[in-house]
């Protein structure tokens, strides 16, 4: 299962097997998946995602 790249938690899917949860990538176009909780955490500010990613 899929952890969120800031707090570790594991990303819940619904049952069509969506993420609840967004992606961002990085400057290298690596993927980096974060909850929901991160993102609202963040205001869906990806740029403060990457910096807050582990
Ligand atoms: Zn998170």
């Amino acid at each position: 299962m899929a952890k969120c790249s800031i707090c570790g938690t594991k990303i819940q899917e619904t049952f069509m097997k969506k993420m609840i949860g967004t992606v961002v990538k990085d400057e290298k176009g690596k993927k980096h998946i974060v909850c929901n909780a991160c993102q609202q955490k963040f205001s869906n500010d990806k740029a403060e995602m990457l910096k807050a990613k582990k």
